[in-house]
Formats: structure tokens, sequence, C-alpha cells
């Protein structure tokens, strides 16, 4: 009714967005006064809404959807299993609070994340210049624990914001993307009688539920960047034969062997390494231990695995400052920091700038160490 009426038009979360935004409630008054109608701003359902994807990450349960809006079912459930915690208070409502539409018509149209390929996005605003003779420019990214069923992964609604992601990189001036990391994840198996029947089975089961991304990235290997995969402790059993059948060829999985794929200097034992895999100061410290300390050719080290994304700087010690980043993840609620971070790196003949990078909901991308 009041969307007939001319009060506002609906969003993603199917509530409905006034001049007064989407955190309210709606009234009606029924009268047999004459009144003259006045104008109906709008003509499409959704006008209001610039399908910013906040109310996707604001929602506890992935109830919402870029692709297919709100399921009702699932928020419905949802509320229903919180009534009894909650009473005498009923419902949820995470979807209209801090969120852009919140108190006012959202004013800027921002860019809508895609979930198909295209080669038309706009690039990621990384790099001020344009990429030279003598410079790489590398995208890290890690931690995207794609997983089997979207009912227990870890990452479902920012699904949509890594292809968008992705999409962008092929229009930017990025050499080549490295992926560091647990990429599908292995360790999340459904119980019941649907297991698959082996590591191939789920592999390929595991790339078809991520369709939209495995085809993302695949786009970004057509677009003539080079694309490093790095295997991590969530998909380590991922060997060549199945990694080539899902995407691309030649992955190194022995752990000496991976130690000294990545010019590892000072090698730690496999069970030494498994044990300290929890204490993410550990992990970061290793970058100090087994690089800086001992190889001055290397000023760079990134790391994923921890979830925590950072940036050190060792401006002092050393021939030259070194950087240490850790790229942190892409999976939906990250309890330990950020999300959709990548660590950006622009490798020159007289400078490395390295920066540790937040993709937004609207495809624009911050620099976390400037907040
Ligand atoms: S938060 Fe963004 S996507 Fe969600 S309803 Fe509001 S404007 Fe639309
Ligand atoms: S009310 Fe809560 S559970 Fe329902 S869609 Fe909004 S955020 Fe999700």
């Amino acid at each position: 009714m009041a969307f007939v009426c001319g009060l506002g038009t609906f969003g993603l979360s199917k509530g409905l967005i006034t001049a007064r935004g989407r955190a309210g409630r709606l009234g009606s008054l029924v009268t047999n006064l004459p009144l003259t109608a006045d104008e109906r701003p709008y003509s499409e359902i959704y006008e209001y809404c610039t399908q910013c994807g906040a109310c996707v990450k604001q929602c506890p349960v992935a109830a919402i959807t870029i692709e297919a809006g709100k399921n009702h079912q699932r928020c419905s459930a949802f509320l229903d299993e919180t009534t009894e915690k909650f009473k005498p208070r009923y419902g949820c409502g995470k979807c209209q609070v801090n969120v852009p539409c919140e108190s006012h018509i959202p004013l800027s149209p921002v860019a809508k994340p895609t979930t198909t390929s295209n080669t038309t996005a706009k690039g990621l605003n990384l790099w001020s210049g344009d990429s030279t003779k003598d410079s790489d420019r590398i995208v890290v990214i890690s931690d995207l624990h794609l997983g089997l069923d979207d009912s227990f992964s870890e990452t479902v609604k920012n699904k949509a914001y890594i292809v968008s992601f992705l999409n962008q990189l092929t229009a930017s001036d990025v050499d080549e993307l490295v992926i560091d990391g647990d990429l599908l994840d292995e360790w999340f198996i459904p119980t019941g009688n649907s297991q698959p029947a082996d590591l191939q089975e789920f592999f390929t089961k595991d790339a078809d539920n991520n369709r939209t991304v495995i085809d993302a990235i695949k786009s970004v290997m057509k677009s003539g960047i080079k694309v490093t995969y790095i295997p991590g402790n969530h998909d380590m059993l991922l060997n060549q034969a199945i990694l080539s059948a899902i995407l691309y060829a030649n992955v190194q999985r022995r752990w000496d062997a991976l130690q000294d794929a990545n010019g590892v200097a000072v090698k730690l034992p496999y069970a030494t390494a498994t044990a300290a895999a929890q204490d993410a100061t550990f992990c970061d410290q290793q970058a100090v231990t087994q690089y800086f300390n001992v190889d001055p050719s290397v000023d760079v080290v990134v790391f994923g695995h921890t979830h925590v994304p950072v940036i050190n700087r060792y401006p002092e010690g050393y021939n030259r400052e070194k950087v240490y980043a850790n790229s942190g993840t892409w999976i939906d609620r990250n309890l330990l920091g950020a999300d959709m971070t990548f660590v950006a790196i622009e490798s020159g003949k007289d400078t490395t700038d390295v920066r540790l990078m937040q993709y937004q909901p609207d495809g624009t991308v911050t620099n976390l160490e400037q907040q």
C-alpha cells in the first residue's frame, strides 16, 4: 500500500525505503476526507535500493543475497529460533540498521556486485599511474574458504563480492594475482548419506557450488594476468590432477618442496608449523625469522591463514625497509578483523610499495593502514 501511495520503494531485504529510511514503522489512517493525489516519484519497485549489499553483510543467517534478495523462510526460521532467548522482544532487524538506507534514501547509486564474468567492469583503483615496464603489480588474496555446501560454508554472502572484485581485477593494471591458500575448504565435510565418494568428487562438487568464483578466476587468467595458487592447510589435498580439471595445473604439495618453492631460508619442521598454526603472532613473526633476518634480498613477505589482516613495517635494522603483510580472509563473518582484505604490491626498480587493502561492497577499495 505504501509503495502504491508513493512513500517509497522496496530494498534488497524487502523493507520499504522511504525518505525517512527503512528503520521505522508505517501506520495507516482511514478517512473519507476528499484529498488530491500527489505524484509518485518513482516507477520501479526497487528504485531506491542501490544494491550496495550492506544488508547482505548484516544478516546473521545469510537470508539475503544480491542474486536472490531475501529468503523469507530462512529469516523467519531464525526469528522463531531466537524468540525464547529474547522474550519479550521479538525480531531481528539487523538488515535495517547501520545500512545506507537506514534513515534516508541512499543518494549515490553505487556499483552493483555482479555474479557473472564481466570484462567491462571498472578496474580497481589501486595505483595512481600506469604500470611501467620495470614495475610488477601483484594482488594477494587468501582464505576464501569456499565450501561444498552453502548451508555450512563460511563464505556465502561474500561470494558476490569476490566475483565483483575479480571482475574488476581483469580491467586493472595488475600483472599477477596470488591466491595464498585456502581457496576451497576440505575441512567442512557434510554429515549424512550424501558425502562425496572421494577427493575428486569432493573438490569437483565444491567447485560447482562456487562456480561464479571459479569462472571469475578463469576470467582473470584469460585476461592475461598471471595467477599463482599456493595451497593452504584447508586445501592441501587438492592435488594436481584435480586442480587441473577444476582450474589449472602445476600445484606443489609436499611440505619440503613447498618451502623450497617459497624460498624459505630457515625451514620449519611440519610438526612445528602445524602445532603453531593457531598462533597468529607466531605465524606473522616467521617473516622475520625465516626471511628478513637471514636473506637481505627479501623485502616483502605476505602470508594468509590467520584471518588477521596485518601490515608490519620494519624501517630499521636491515639494509632497507622490510614489510610483512597478512592478506586476511574473505569469509562472511571474520571475528578476528576486517573481511574482504587483500594485499597490493607494486615492485619497481627503485621502490616497493605494499598496501593492506579492503574491498568495499560498493566496489571501491580502502587502505586499512590509513584508517
Ligand atoms: S542496505 Fe543497500 S542493498 Fe540493502 S536494501 Fe539498503 S540500499 Fe538496498
Ligand atoms: S531480519 Fe535479521 S534474519 Fe531477517 S533478513 Fe533481516 S538481518 Fe536477516
